[in-house]
């Protein structure tokens, strides 16, 4: 690679760009093909930056921000009518070809062997054939996502759903309506568009979306400018956001007590704009409350019975050399976990994951003893 012709591409001195690699800039050869990785946002690259060659440049995915108060928000934010789109819960992929593969890029950079053999088979590899530039943005989900498991979606095992595009070198995004004509053209699935709202209906018209999502066990919206002009914004249910502090609170340990302070922060914000009724408000209270109680005490009383707290996920391989360079690509992520021997299944093989949560495990386990805080 031609570290010269890289930095130049990327806008930084090639003095600079020697400096970070090894550093901020990771080089990799595993999975194939060789490539940088930006672990951090450094010299105004965005952090998930992967660089193959100063051809072949796949920028980071840019941040999505959060709508706390609604109406508000969208009255702030944008100046016409908007797009809302479902949010899909599982974890973001870049999938573009590089250097003749196809690769599935995670959020921080990493190539997911798993999540590329997913794209593989169900991204028509013709897209690329007409746009070697391309780049797809889309989020895999299903319960068959070690990431983010999740039962909610028809898929049992773990689906690519796209929700914009971008291009090799670019960092702007095409936004909703032309990825959805994409897709169409395609047939590659995309989230949901629940439609335009003009902003004096919109908020209402959210609400009620959001609302109807939450009952089905889906996580929230993505609401975009139609013209791609002003970034996107998120908003999410009640009931997403407490499913996400259930799970955490088994591991009450090993998350960051931000992931915790900034749902319950979440909940008071849209309990006050829904201005719902008191018997509305305590279902909240109690769907809240027991979110964070119930999964601890299933932890506690695990300790108390001897047993190890274990996180449990499964994914459904195509091919056998797929789960064993996931297993590479966990070691490499520092994620400790140990795999079961695969089981075939009609289409492939299942493998079931064991993650280690070691402080949840210490923690518990030396307060179940008497060990004071
Ligand atoms: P961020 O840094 O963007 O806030 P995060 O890791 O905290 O990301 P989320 O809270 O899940 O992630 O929100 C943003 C993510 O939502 C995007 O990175 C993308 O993977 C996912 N997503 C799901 N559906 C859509 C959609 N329709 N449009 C855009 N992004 C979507
Ligand atoms: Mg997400």
């Amino acid at each position: 690679m031609n570290l010269g012709a890289v930095a130049d591409r990327l806008g930084i001195s090639a003095e600079r760009m020697e400096r970070m690699v090894g550093r901020m800039v990771r080089a990799s050869d595993w999975p194939p093909p060789r490539h940088l990785r930006f672990d951090k946002a450094v010299a105004g690259v965005e952090a998930g930056t992967v660089v193959f060659d100063e051809d072949e440049i796949v920028y980071g995915y840019p941040k999505i921000r959060r709508a706390m108060m609604l109406a508000p928000a969208l009255r702030s934010h944008f100046s016409g009518g908007v797009l809302v789109e479902e949010k899909m819960n599982g974890h973001n992929v870049r999938v573009a070809r590089v250097m003749g593969r196809t690769v599935a890029l995670t959020r921080g950079g990493f190539i997911c062997p798993y999540s590329t053999e997913v794209a593989r088979d169900q991204i028509p590899a013709q897209i690329f054939t007409d746009h070697p530039d391309l780049v797809l943005c889309g989020e895999m989900v299903g319960p068959k996502n070690p990431y983010v498991p999740k039962d909610v979606y028809p898929a049992d095992s773990m689906d690519f759903y796209l929700f914009d595009t971008s291009r090799k070198g670019r960092r702007d995004l095409n936004g909703s309506l032309s990825t959805h004509a994409l897709a169409d053209e395609y047939g590659i699935r995309s989230v949901q568009l629940f439609g335009e709202f003009g902003l004096e209906e919109a908020s209402e018209e959210i609400k009620k979306i959001v609302r109807d999502l939450g009952g089905r066990g889906r996580e929230g919206v993505i609401i975009k400018d139609p013209a791609n002009l002003k970034s996107p914004i998120k908003y999410t249910s009640s009931e997403s956001n407490c499913r996400d502090l259930e799970y955490a609170f088994r591991y009450y340990n090993d998350y960051g007590q931000d992931f915790f302070f900034s749902r319950v922060v979440r909940e008071g914000f849209q309990a006050t704009e829904w201005s719902e009724g008191e018997g509305e408000f305590l279902e909240r209270c109690l769907r809240l409350g027991r979110s964070m109680l119930a999964p601890m005490r299933k932890t506690v009383e695990a300790k108390i019975a001897g047993e190890a707290i274990v996180q449990e996920v499964e994914i459904m391989v195509r091919d056998l050399q797929t789960a064993k360079d996931f297993e590479e690509h966990f070691r490499r992520m520092g994620v400790r976990a140990i795999f079961d021997p695969p089981r075939p299944c009609p289409g492939g093989h299942l493998v079931k994951i064991k993650r280690l949560v070691l402080s949840t495990n210490d923690k518990t386990e030396s307060i179940v003893e008497g060990q004071l805080w």
